[in-house]
């Protein structure tokens, strides 16, 4: 997830499936629900974590304190094949272990790009990878000999940062997630948003520039992304000046010397900012955490992203925008400690 999303991005998957009546109603899915344990582990036992991208897929095992017994990283293989590398990348972590060890991993969580169903541990679709209505559970729960959790990759990472990494001991935080798209999570009360989908937190597809807006792959104009995601920012900058630049990294290395380079970042982060209005008024978040990719820009991004926020609120405090603790790592970290606590609590 995060920066290393392919060129189309989770959200669009979602996106593309919903405009595609091919795409089979989860709801209606058959098969047996999954089983959803609630209860957290004790801090003797270790438990089994995998994020899987679009172009790899990574898995640890680790301990209460978060330490890494075993780690691997595997290319993830187009369609429905992925499942099988996941598989066997999860039994090769487990073969790595002592005996001892293996006894104790007690849980597994895999975290998928795409439509998931976490309920009946599916995974309804991803175009990234090419794959729909597959029911996960059944496959490693058995092959592991352990309970063996789904979830959909933002919602477990944006969770992670709000409990675990730069979010800790707030009740009230947006996480967004930048890099080649732009998603995140909502926490409000103490609780993550999810809506009956599951899916939540689509900051990128928010419609933002309207008059003269680029169109967006879902087909509206001016969505958050066709300006503020790292490849809108790049674009932007090659168009303005003729000069092709390798990624939104460039840009803002030069942000300080390059008249054209702040201009353009400027528009990005204006537009991340009016598309984060809308929830800041709704919702009151305390914290904005940013992570995925663009955040390696620190406090070139923070900082403006917090000024123009704040210019543009009259009535309801202007969040603290911070970076996020886990940086790339916030999927990985995310399904260890998801199957660690049993449910996104
Ligand atoms: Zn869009």
């Amino acid at each position: 997830m995060g920066t290393e999303q392919p060129p189309t991005t989770v959200h669009r998957d979602d996106l593309a499936a919903r405009m595609d009546p091919a795409v089979p109603d989860a709801a209606a899915a058959p098969g047996p629900v999954a089983q959803q344990p609630v209860t957290a582990l004790t801090d003797d036992l270790l438990v089994l974590g995998l994020d899987v991208g679009g172009t790899t897929m990574k898995g640890e095992v680790t301990d209460a304190a978060g330490t890494v017994l075993a780690a691997g990283v595997v290319a993830t293989p187009q369609g429905e094949a992925a499942f099988e590398t996941m598989g066997a990348l999860g039994d090769q972590l487990l073969a790595e272990l002592t005996d001892d060890q293996r006894d104790r991993v007690a849980r597994a969580a895999v975290v998928l790009p795409g439509i998931v169903d976490p309920v009946r541990s599916i995974a309804v679709f991803s175009s990234n990878v090419g794959w729909r209505d597959v029911h996960i559970g059944d496959r490693f729960a058995p092959r592991w000999g352990m309970p063996v959790l789904i979830e959909h990759d933002v919602a477990v990472a944006g969770w992670a940062e709000w409990r675990f990494g730069a979010g800790r001991g707030h009740d009230d935080v947006c996480v967004v997630i930048l890099g080649t798209g732009i998603s995140g999570t909502l926490s409000v009360g103490g609780r993550l948003m999810r809506s009956a989908y599951g899916q939540t937190g689509e900051y990128g597809h928010i419609p933002v520039r309207h008059a003269d807006g680029l169109r967006c792959p879902c087909g509206n104009i001016g969505c958050v992304e066709t300006v503020a995601s790292g490849a809108s920012i790049a674009r932007a900058y090659a168009k303005r000046t003729g000069h092709e630049t390798a990624s939104a990294a460039d840009v803002f290395a030069i942000l300080d010397t390059d008249s054209d380079a702040k201009a353009v970042v400027d528009e990005a982060i204006s537009a991340l900012a009016d598309g984060l209005l809308g929830l800041i008024h709704a919702a009151c978040p305390e914290l904005i955490i940013l992570g995925g990719g663009l955040a390696g820009a620190g406090s070139a991004l923070t900082e403006p992203l917090h000024h123009t926020i704040a210019e543009r609120l009259r009535v309801v405090p202007a969040p603290r925008v911070v970076l996020g603790e886990f940086g790339a790592r916030a999927g990985l970290i995310g399904a260890a400690l998801f199957a660690r606590q049993g449910a996104l609590i």
